[in-house]
């Protein structure tokens, strides 16, 4: 028989959670039982997915925020203590891409990049990891990229930003397994969601969507949930052995 997700209820806060893959992590986790926070900077589809998510008699709420913004980000953490108790389970999907020949790439671009996936991703684990040291427990997933694994054209500052957070995650994962945090990754590669269409419509996926999936492994195009299966199933009780690594889903696109 599976084992319960967790010994007692948990509260998650999902960045990103208006979209794609951060919206299906928030559907999965609230589905497993925790009380989910959902943080995206486009506050309004944030609430559309926590009014799809109440409507199940799961307990949800939205926020908007800039992910590069730390005051922001402390006011909604605070605020997500205040509404659903303390976060002991981090999901960091919001991101930014971006294509320019390396040659273009101008100073602000690169910041933003760098900005939203990697200064993002250390805003959040820094502004709810203390409420994991406080519980003795913690479960950090961030989701980089295949990017990171085997770089792109056009896409040197995407690349480094998500490299950036696989070597965050490793490093963070050493110094908080003593306190009961593990702390992984997800790379996902070549999953349908908004992010993706538009990659496609904007003429950046060779010859789109069709000719990926005759060349995947598997044969299909990844599903959002496939990427929210990885995550439920390492911020479980369970998978308490598990930190620090990186966790490939993308149809064996990358091995
Ligand atoms: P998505 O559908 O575009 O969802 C990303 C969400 O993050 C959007 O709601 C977006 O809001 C939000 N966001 C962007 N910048 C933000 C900020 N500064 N603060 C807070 N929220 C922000 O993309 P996705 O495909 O689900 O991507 C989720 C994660 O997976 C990203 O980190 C992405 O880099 C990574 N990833 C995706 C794929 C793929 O194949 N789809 C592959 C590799 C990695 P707006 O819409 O307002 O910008």
């Amino acid at each position: 028989m599976t084992p319960p997700a967790w010994d007692r209820p948990r509260v998650a806060v999902v960045t990103g959670a208006g979209s794609g893959i951060g919206r299906a992590v928030a559907l999965r986790l609230a589905e497993e039982g925790a009380r989910v926070a959902l943080l995206d900077l486009d506050g309004e589809a944030a609430e559309r997915v926590a009014a799809e998510i109440a409507s199940t008699g799961a307990t949800a709420v939205a926020l908007t925020v800039d992910v590069t913004d730390r005051a922001a980000v402390d006011a909604a953490v605070a605020g997500v203590c205040d509404r659903l108790g303390p976060p002991t389970i981090l999901v960091t999907s919001a991101g930014l891409d971006g294509f320019h020949p390396f040659l273009d790439i101008t100073e602000q671009q690169w910041d933003r990049i760098l900005g939203v996936n990697l200064t993002g991703t250390f805003q959040c684990c820094q502004a709810v990891a203390p409420h994991m040291v406080e519980d003795g427990w913690g479960r950090i997933v961030t989701i980089s990229s295949s990017s990171a694994q085997t770089g792109n054209p056009l896409m040197t500052h995407y690349s480094a930003a998500k490299a950036g957070v696989v070597g965050f995650t490793k490093a963070l994962a050493l110094e908080l397994g003593p306190r009961g945090i593990t702390v992984n990754t997800v790379p996902p590669g070549f999953v349908d969601t908004p992010m993706l269409r538009k990659t496609e419509s904007r003429g950046f996926l060779g010859d789109g969507i069709d000719h990926h999936q005759a060349t995947t492994p598997v044969r299909r195009v990844g599903r959002p949930e496939d990427i929210a299966a990885a995550c439920a199933y390492l911020v479980r009780d369970e998978a308490g052995y598990i930190t620090g690594q990186i966790i490939g889903v993308n149809g064996g696109r990358t091995t």
